[in-house]
């Protein structure tokens, strides 16, 4: 039921609740913009381009934290967490 009635989900169905880059792209109905949750976690806002996309602002930060995660020889696994005040 919430699968298909829930409004978190139903805000983000087809590619009409999308903003650029994603509005304009061509792999828009091929990726559908990406991950949510990703968005949500980086960005602080559901709706944004996927930060692991090349088009999205966030991408370099991500970048470079990745860079720096896989330099790193502390291989100890970390859970992402969402800050309290961003959490719904
Ligand atoms: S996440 Fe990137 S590749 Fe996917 S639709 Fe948005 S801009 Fe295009």
């Amino acid at each position: 039921m919430i699968w298909q009635f829930g409004s978190a989900f139903n805000a983000f169905r087809g590619t009409a609740w999308m903003p650029d880059p994603c509005q304009s792209c061509e792999r828009r109905d091929i990726d559908f913009g990406g991950c949510r949750c990703q968005a949500m976690a980086m960005a602080g806002d559901p709706t944004a381009t996927d930060p692991v996309c090349s088009r999205s602002s966030f991408h370099a930060e991500l970048q470079a934290r990745a860079d720096e995660d896989s330099a790193s020889t502390d291989v100890a696994l970390v859970y992402r967490r969402m800050p309290r005040e961003q959490r719904p």
